[in-house]
């Protein structure tokens, strides 16, 4: 059997370890140090952000962006439904309700229509998060504009979307608060890490502060707040900086994933995932969705290529239509299970490892023609 294609899959460079290394040399083997502050610092001046606060997940990161917004016990927050359960289980980590709000047919991510339509019917809503689906950013201009209007914070989990350019600027600047990841399958990775994102230094500063137990500047253990232990270590930070060398390659190589399954599935009833016009993607996983009328079903071709040992995965199962969250309300601008539901019934990821060579790629183009 030939070795396996992956969906994503962490592609390492050397450098990595050259930073790992410093830690273990000067001892730094701990939720703190050099690597930690220097990340930090080179992520935001990538992305154009004020502050970063590096953290274990990506998940950690949009718990305390959720607490930073003040959302409470019993408050409704709007939510990407069309997304992975990290976007929203932090929501329930501080039981407050989730609404999800269907995505529009162009992005596959929040349509502004159906989020004002959310604030039509709960006009008190103080916070929203979007989500940017697969490293395609959402209308996030739109979406602030909504979210200003309505006087509601605005989270962007950018997790997927790492160098992503909306409008020429970088997804994960647009929230009052954003995430990223640095999990296995993330453009980059750290093995397991992520980062939250602002402007507001007041707001990063207490994020660290909750991240690393909530303790008071007293020479004993003074708490106030209830903490976490969300803090990154240095060595895990120490494999991003030497990642965050490579994000840009790693983008290009996406891309031409990206544009070889579009030039390869031509002619066949599949769309791409699409993008908007003013964007840049950073094409972290190539969709592929077939036409309405087609009898061809995206498992059958998951499983023609699982037999090849090749890595296919169905969209995310929209959240609305998730057993955990089957009290929870579901704004859309179309009826049944919105354009979610119908994304989810007709599409499928494909693989996209930036390690996946040329002719793989002809192999795995080859496999999906068979299915027609
Ligand atoms: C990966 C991911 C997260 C969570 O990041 P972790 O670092 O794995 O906690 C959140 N949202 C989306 C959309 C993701 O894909």
């Amino acid at each position: 059997m030939q070795e396996r294609i992956f969906l994503s899959s962490p592609t390492m460079h050397g450098e990595e370890q050259m930073f790992v290394k410093e830690a273990f040399d000067t001892n730094w083997v701990a939720p703190l140090g050099k690597n930690v502050n220097e990340l930090e610092r080179e992520m935001a001046a990538y992305l154009g952000v004020g502050h970063a606060a590096a953290l274990t997940s990506g998940t950690a990161a949009l718990h305390l962006a959720i607490k930073l917004a003040g959302v409470k016990a019993g408050d409704k927050v709007f939510c990407s439904d069309l997304t992975f359960s990290a976007t929203v289980n932090p929501v329930s980590y501080e039981g407050a309700e989730q609404v999800f709000i269907d995505s529009e047919r162009d992005t596959w991510n929040m349509d502004p229509r159906a989020l004002k339509k959310a604030f039509e019917n709960y006009p008190d809503c103080k916070c929203v998060i979007v989500v940017n689906l697969y490293g395609t950013p959402a209308r996030l201009d739109e979406i602030r504009a909504i979210c200003d209007a309505h006087g509601a914070t605005l989270i962007e989990d950018a997790a997927e979307s790492l160098s992503a350019t909306y409008q020429g600027r970088q997804t994960g600047t647009f929230g009052k608060y954003s995430a990223i990841s640095f999990n296995g399958n993330k453009i980059i990775t750290t093995s397991g890490g992520g980062m939250l994102l602002s402007d507001d230094e007041a707001a990063i500063s207490k994020a660290r502060f909750w991240s690393t137990q909530s303790r008071e500047p007293f020479p004993w253990y003074q708490h106030e707040e209830i903490g976490y232990n969300y803090r990154m270590s240095n060595i895990v930070a120490g494999i991003g900086r030497g990642q965050l060398l490579h994000l840009e390659e790693h983008r290009q190589r996406k891309e031409e994933i990206y544009r070889t399954y579009e030039a390869g599935l031509r002619g066949l009833p599949v769309q791409m995932n699409p993008y908007p016009a003013d964007s840049r993607p950073n094409f972290w996983l190539s969709c592929l969705l077939i036409d309405e009328d087609c009898a061809v079903t995206p498992e059958q071709i998951r499983l023609a290529l699982e037999k090849e040992n090749i890595e296919a995965r169905p969209i995310w199962k929209p959240m609305h239509m998730q057993p955990v969250f089957a009290d929870r309300a579901f704004v859309a601008v179309e009826s049944g299970d919105g354009v979610g539901g119908d994304i989810f019934s007709r599409g499928l990821c494909l693989p996209s490892d930036i390690k996946m060579t040329q002719e793989q790629q002809a192999e795995v183009i080859r496999l999906i023609r068979a299915q027609f």
